[in-house]
């Protein structure tokens, strides 16, 4: 269990990511990267409700007080997975 001194979060796992700026908790060092930003003399912090895509959804969402990328549908994974099947295979032709 990990806690912050300046707020009153806690969160487990190693792979989380606390902000001690804005004291947000974030689900992976890669998304609390995204939210940051160099403006600043230590750089700065951008609202998470503002990290939004082209077409305005959400990047992350809050879960449990833990900011994550959005649950992908059923149709997602399957294009994802369809996706990374194609690179591999790509890879493989290039040999
Ligand atoms: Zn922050
Ligand atoms: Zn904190």
């Amino acid at each position: 269990m990990h806690t912050c001194g300046g707020c009153t979060a806690t969160w487990t796992g190693t792979r989380k990511a606390h902000c001690s700026g804005c004291h947000t908790t974030w689900a992976t060092v890669r998304l609390f990267d995204r939210h940051r930003c160099a403006e600043g003399e230590h750089g700065s912090c951008v609202d998470p409700t503002s990290l939004v895509d082209g077409a305005g959804r959400p990047k992350v969402v809050l879960r449990d007080g833990v900011w994550g990328g959005p649950e992908r549908t059923e149709a997602q994974k399957e294009a994802l997975a369809r996706m990374w099947a194609e690179r591999k295979s790509g890879q493989d032709g290039r040999k």
